[in-house]
């Protein structure tokens, strides 16, 4: 993460798909670098009394097909390249999904655990005070990410409207319900990957109960979990950045959850669980039908990728596996369900908090799974297609899919300048 070449290994991915469509080169040239990142130091006051300034930036990498959109991040390792990377996957995941919107991210060079709560309270206000000009309804939206959460969402939503003197909710999604949040936000991101792997299971070879393998345990690895032991498969394994467990006939998904959620590490239940504490890259190795690595950028590399046991890979990271990683699972025969279509499922059901917003009425839950099954099966099934018809990886697919309807409002925009 700390490498500054990030965003050009991402763009790897760009000039793939690219090779495969008949592409104007100014289409690829716009979307070579990022429209703006802005940089600020946001200054606090700690409850001990002192001042403390932690570095923050937003990009908006581009909004030719919307208003930009992507969360924001909060992580000691974060940096200016890897906010810019992950607001270009969040363009050509808006763009998968065929949401009305570009892409965004932000982060604060911040670890929130070493935070009291009012400390993180005003930290995540300084950055609406900071930002505030940068984001709108209409302009960029920003949303959770990685150490972020509703509650953050929620002071950064009051922020805004305070400094604006106006109550919109659309500014930002994510937020608690009682602020104008979505139902069925909380568990989105796994819910749209685990409606996407059961949408292509027969292609995938994954037919009746699976076993799983977990990388990351935080919102997206945890819903995962619970929505793949509640339709009766196996999780065998899970790790969160401080360790990793496995036990061959299952793990107590409800057991696991309630013990993270009281401040465990997965390595300290290993005993209540009756599991096996095994090192990380044993996680990866795992005898698993599917691998979720649900972390960081960057996971599975050259060093790891060969041993991968898994048939099917689902991306609810962003950005998990480097490109030469995916060379060697494609010649393994691995199916990799690439991040800017499998965790698509978050910023879909953003997209539905804003809509909500914006017209003031609220569906209910059922109604909110329905639509996201909905889009997940129908770009899932329209990304398949191409990667079978082109003969190529699902995520070259992906980004096929999403560079069309990127290259057709680049080119509907005009030539200037
Ligand atoms: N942070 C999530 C992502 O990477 C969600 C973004 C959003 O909801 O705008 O997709």
């Amino acid at each position: 993460m700390t490498d500054d070449n990030l965003l050009d290994r991402a763009l790897i991915r760009l000039e793939e798909a690219a090779s495969h469509l008949q592409i104007d080169q100014d289409v690829i040239e716009k979307l070579k670098y990022p429209r703006e990142t802005t940089k600020t130091s946001l200054l606090i006051r700690m409850d001990d009394g002192s001042r403390k300034s932690f570095l923050a930036w937003r990009c908006r990498y581009d909004d030719t097909r919307g208003p930009t959109k992507g969360g924001i991040r909060f992580h000691p390792d974060s940096t200016i390249e890897e906010v810019e990377t992950l607001a270009f996957w969040m363009t050509f995941k808006c763009a998968v999904m065929n949401l009305p919107y570009g892409g965004g991210k932000g982060a604060v060079r911040v670890d929130p655990r070493t935070l009291s709560k009012s400390e993180l309270e005003r930290l995540s206000r300084a950055y609406m005070q900071a930002f505030a000009r940068t984001v709108g309804p209409d302009r960029d939206i920003p949303a959770p990410d990685v150490y972020t959460n509703a509650m953050i969402m929620g002071w950064m939503a009051d922020e805004y409207n305070q400094i604006t003197g106006s109550v919109t909710p659309a500014v930002i999604t994510g937020k608690p319900i009682a602020l104008g949040g979505s139902l069925g936000r909380n568990d989105a991101t796994a819910r749209g990957g685990f409606y996407l792997v059961q949408h292509l299971a027969a292609e995938l070879g994954l037919s009746g109960s699976r076993t799983v393998a977990i990388q990351g345990f935080g919102n997206a690895g945890q819903y995962f979990a619970e929505l793949a032991a509640a339709d009766g498969n196996t999780v065998v394994a899970v790790s969160d950045s401080a360790g990793a467990i496995y036990k061959a006939d299952g793990l107590d998904v409800t057991k696991l959850i309630a013990g993270k959620n009281s401040g465990k590490r997965v390595a300290d239940l290993a005993a209540e669980l009756g599991a096996t504490v095994i090192s990380a890259d044993d996680l990866i190795a795992v005898e698993a039908d599917v691998l979720v690595p649900a972390a960081l950028e960057e996971m599975i590399t050259v060093k790891n990728a060969a041993s991968i046991k898994a048939k099917v890979v689902v991306e609810l990271a962003n950005g998990p596996v480097t490109a030469e990683a995916d060379k060697i699972l494609t010649e393994k025969g691995v199916v990799v369900l690439p991040d800017i279509l499998a965790n698509a499922g978050g910023v879909t059901v953003s997209y539905f908090e804003w809509v909500q917003n914006r017209q003031g009425f609220y569906w209910d839950l059922e109604e909110i799974h329905a639509r996201l099954k909905k889009m997940m099966e129908r770009e899932g099934r329209a990304v398949w297609d191409i990667a079978q018809e082109r003969k190529v990886s699902v995520r070259s697919a992906a980004y096929i899919h999403a560079l069309g309807r990127l290259s057709t409002a680049i080119e509907a925009h005009g030539t200037q300048p």
